[in-house]
């Protein structure tokens, strides 16, 4: 299997003497749907954002798609992050007074179609997540289920080979947050390869591989098995 995302020995330090991993050596294979688990401060978020280029590891390697991030400047970094990777989070992060077709539409600004293809594709996203009749709500005139719906639509509008999505349920009732789940699943299965950080049991119980961090480090790496034995 090809990875999504390799780490090699990785390491980041923050300012403050905070070392919030040490020594972390993980590959997501394309194609794959892996949560990461562990309590708070035990370095998930931190390993999410090296994932999704959106800071540079202290020590070691990351490869997005074949390309070491740590050899590329800002700009490259940009486009790299534009092209392969979408991102869902706990708190929505949406455009506030905008529709939701025009958040969505925004989702590809960097991909640089004319506004109209943005807002077909807008539109056909949006279609996907199950919020067709929705397309002209405002994120407050929604629920918090219905905005997340939103943001995954977002996140994928640009189809992206890499979804990452920290604690996407965190803020939804159940029913929602099952929503979402199957909406990643059913992403998954049509071929983006998705990375979850997650507190949700739901969630982590319905993946097929978790990685445990505990302390800057990983600590555990599961898989689920068929009855064949073979990786699911
Ligand atoms: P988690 O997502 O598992 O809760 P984080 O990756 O957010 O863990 O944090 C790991 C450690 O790094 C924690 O001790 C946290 O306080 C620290 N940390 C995270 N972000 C920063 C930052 N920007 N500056 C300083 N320390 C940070």
């Amino acid at each position: 299997m090809t990875a999504a995302v390799e780490l090699e020995g990785v390491g980041k330090d923050y300012p403050g003497g905070v070392t919030a991993l040490e020594n972390v050596s993980l590959s997501i294979g394309d194609g794959e749907l892996t949560a990461i688990v562990g309590p708070s401060g035990s370095g998930k978020s931190t390993l999410l954002h090296l994932m999704g280029t959106l800071d540079r590891p202290s020590r070691g390697t990351v490869r997005v798609v074949g390309h070491d991030v740590g050899r590329l400047g800002d700009r490259e970094l940009s486009a790299l992050r534009a092209r392969f990777i979408g991102f869902v989070f706990q708190r929505f992060h949406l455009a506030d007074g905008v529709s939701a077709l025009d958040n969505v539409a925004d989702g590809l600004l960097y991909a640089g179609p004319d506004l109209r293809v943005r807002r077909e594709r807008a539109a056909e996203a949006l279609e996907r997540v199950g919020l067709g009749h929705r397309l002209r709500h405002r994120p407050g005139q929604l629920s918090g289920g219905e905005r997340q719906r939103v943001a995954v639509a977002r996140a994928v509008v640009g189809e992206p080979r890499l979804l990452l999505a920290d604690e996407p349920t965190g803020n939804l009732d159940t029913a929602s947050g099952a929503e979402v789940l199957r909406l990643l699943t059913a992403l998954n299965a049509a071929g983006t390869t998705v990375v979850i950080i997650t507190h949700d049991l739901e969630v982590a119980g319905a993946v097929p591989r978790r990685v445990r961090m505990r302390d800057g480090a990983v600590v555990a790496d599961d898989r689920a098995m068929t009855a064949g034995g073979e990786p699911r």
